[in-house]
């Protein structure tokens, strides 16, 4: 599970996030909307690590987190701009997570092909970053970040930079490989077809505060306020 109590996160005298709870149970994909600077990518990067908390506390399982390093939290994230290893082929790039966690060859070899599979890259593994499409680069960075099983999963707009048709694939396949693998997702985007697809529960932010969750037909059919109405797209 991920577990946020209480939230805040505060820069200079700028709260960007406060009054931040929920619990995520194992193996489900949550999906976090709201508009523009209310704080979607600073809980993201707050679990992540990247950033820490001005207070409250943030469990990852059973451990509490506040203190543990984003390297040691056995979290992965993928942000808009991939950011891949130029020098390596797209088999190396999957793999590396793997390799660094010294996992047998063989085994390696073989997650790198399913992985690879399952975002349509098995023609490409031994081309190189700069030989690739945008869309085909931020899919390895996808499988990538995923091919190491990390706890939780973290997805900040991953495929607002790819056009409306190579969107759907993506979003079609990561629907696939999350239902394969059950890693915990925590999932943001602008998208309402993304949330509403994806997302076992959805969270509406606004302000840096949640103004409700619940699962996707529940807020679309009884939105808590205005701005989740017309957020989600079906105001009263
Ligand atoms: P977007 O949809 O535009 O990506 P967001 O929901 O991800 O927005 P955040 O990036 O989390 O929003 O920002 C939340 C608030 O915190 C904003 O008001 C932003 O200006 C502020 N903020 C974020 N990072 C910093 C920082 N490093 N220093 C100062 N203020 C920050
Ligand atoms: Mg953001």
């Amino acid at each position: 599970k991920v577990r946020l109590e209480d939230i805040k996160r505060r820069f200079n005298n700028v709260t960007a996030i406060e009054e931040i709870s929920f619990e995520i149970p194992d193996g489900e994909f949550w999906v976090l909307v709201g508009p523009s600077g209310c704080g979607k990518s600073t809980i993201l990067r707050t679990i992540a690590g990247l950033e820490s908390a001005t207070s409250g506390n943030l469990f990852i399982g059973d451990r509490l987190v506040n203190n543990i390093p984003a390297r040691a939290r056995d979290v992965a994230m993928v942000f808009q701009n991939y950011a891949l290893y130029p020098h390596m082929t797209v088999a190396e790039n999957i793999a590396f997570g793997l390799k660094m966690r010294k996992i047998n060859p063989k085994i390696v070899q073989e997650r790198v092909v399913d992985v690879a599979r399952s975002l349509s890259l098995d023609h490409l593994l031994d081309r190189k970053p700069k030989q690739l499409s945008g869309g085909q680069q931020q899919r390895v960075a996808l499988g990538r970040a995923i091919a190491r099983e990390p706890q939780v999963f973290l997805l900040d707009e991953p495929l607002s930079n790819l056009d409306a048709q190579l969107r759907d694939d993506t979003r079609a396949e990561l629907k696939q490989l999350h239902q394969q693998l059950g890693i915990t997702t925590i999932y943001v985007t602008h998208d309402q077809v993304e949330a509403m697809t994806l997302a076992d529960k959805i969270v509406v932010l606004s302000g840096g505060r949640i103004q409700q969750i619940g699962e996707p037909q529940g807020i679309y059919a009884r939105p808590a306020n205005q701005m989740v109405a017309t957020f989600l797209g079906n105001p009263p």
